[in-house]
């Protein structure tokens, strides 16, 4: 073919820090707290409910409804009617996706049209910016910044946004503001007080707010996870999206959702409806069968939505000291299954010619995975072109792994550091 092949609106987002670096962890059969996912298995009621749903009759593997399947889309109205203190329509203000993923593409393909404006807070999921770009949207960046209190920052809710800076960033073309919390990579939990920043904005300025919050359960010290949608007038402008992938430790489901109003849900089903039409049902079936356990448990120690966090909680204080004794300063996360680390005080040789045009963090990690073989995630691959230098040294560990596979990450850390 002579004529141009590839669409226009994809040639600036062919690059993915996905693709490349979990390739990388595989080829050097690095230990890998790399990609974002547990490595053990999901528990075990949502095993058994997928094995039921798969041997119990034909109709769990046909389609069903397009838009959820019923008992899915009625339990996710019930539960998280209860938690944001509205009532939620099952058929008309939930949709279920393939994953987060495709909640987040509907939402910007139905809501963004050419020329809005989106602000994005950084560091975010590096597919917010593609999915604007793809939907004919201008991506606008707000970084949190460290608080510049003392010489050290430790945990991440020490990163804020300026609330002048974000003020400034609203314009009449302001059609829609990202945020994602708990955070992916920093694991900043955002205060009541700091969403309420924002949802004052979003009102004064007619905008939405697009809520990542797959992380929900996830939430360290005290910290409590606020849904933006539950503060008062964010109902009918928030777009809260959530993932099974996350919620049940079961990322390859790809089971998803967006809860909203069903004034913003109608035209996110219409990119459903000509996409994928509907999800795989048997995957569904197990969902709702595991936040039926959990509707009932809720608040109780039997709940998985409090084991899997206190679980966590011993391997984040794993990895943390861990990097402490070997000069990779973290930053301690309040919530979310990430750590992210300073690198800049630690001296390598990153000499390899061919990542010589790469950003810091680009490098360092390549060279952590071949020299070392620990795969971890460069942190400037969050960021806009805009700020990626000046967050170019960090690295982003993921610690929801076996005990057994943070203690190989820390044996390599350790022999490092011992020659350093
Ligand atoms: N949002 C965030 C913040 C994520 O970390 C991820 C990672 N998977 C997603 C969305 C996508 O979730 P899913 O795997 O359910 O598509
Ligand atoms: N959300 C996961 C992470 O941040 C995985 C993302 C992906 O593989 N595309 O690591």
């Amino acid at each position: 073919m002579s004529r141009q092949l590839q669409a226009r609106r994809t040639v600036s987002v062919c690059k993915n820090v996905w693709i490349e670096f979990t390739q990388l962890a595989a080829d050097y059969k690095a230990v890998n707290l790399g990609q974002g996912f547990p490595d053990f298995s999901p528990p075990e009621f949502v095993q058994e409910a997928f094995c039921k749903a798969v041997s119990g009759g034909y109709q769990m593997h046909q389609y069903t409804r397009a838009f959820g399947h019923p008992p899915l889309v009625k339990i996710l109205a019930k539960f998280f009617g209860r938690i944001v203190g509205h009532e939620i329509d099952p058929f008309e203000d939930v949709l279920v996706t393939v994953g987060a993923y495709q909640a987040l593409f509907c939402t910007f393909q139905a809501l963004i049209d050419e020329g809005d404006e989106v602000i994005i807070v950084e560091p975010f999921f590096d597919c917010y910016q593609p999915m604007v770009k793809m939907a004919g949207g201008k991506a606008v960046y707000i970084p949190l910044r460290p608080k510049v209190e003392g010489s050290t920052v430790l945990s991440s809710g020490d990163w804020v946004l300026s609330p002048e800076e974000l003020a400034s960033k609203f314009t009449p073309r302001t059609k829609a503001i990202v945020i994602n919390t708990p955070n992916n990579p920093l694991g900043k939990v955002f205060k009541r007080e700091e969403l309420q920043m924002i949802a004052d904005l979003c009102i004064k300025h007619d905008v939405l707010c697009i809520s990542d919050e797959v992380y929900e359960w996830l939430t360290y010290d005290g910290n409590k996870h606020v849904k933006i949608a539950s503060l008062p007038g964010m109902w009918e402008r928030t777009i809260t999206i959530g993932s099974a992938g996350k919620t049940f430790s079961a990322t390859g489901w790809k089971v998803g959702w967006v809860i909203s109003s069903g004034r913003n849900i109608q035209h996110m089903k219409i990119i459903h409806q000509n996409c994928v039409y509907h999800c795989p049902t048997a995957a569904q079936e197990a969902v709702a069968r595991g936040f039926e356990r959990e509707y009932e448990l809720f608040g109780t120690p039997e709940s998985y939505f409090q084991q899997l966090p206190a679980m966590l909680h011993q391997k984040r204080e794993k990895l943390a000291s861990c990097l402490q004794s070997v000069g990779l300063q973290p930053i301690m996360p309040e919530g979310g299954y990430f750590m992210i680390s300073d690198i800049s005080s630690v001296k390598v040789d990153l000499n390899d010619q061919s990542t010589k045009d790469e950003p810091y963090d680009f490098r360092f990690v390549k060279w952590l995975t071949k020299e070392k073989g620990l795969a971890t995630i460069p942190v400037s691959a969050f960021y806009s072109p805009e700020h990626s230098t000046e967050f170019d040294k960090y690295i982003r560990f993921c610690f929801i792994k076996e005990d057994s596979t943070l203690n190989a990450a820390v044996d390599i850390l350790r022999k490092w550091g011992q020659t350093q």
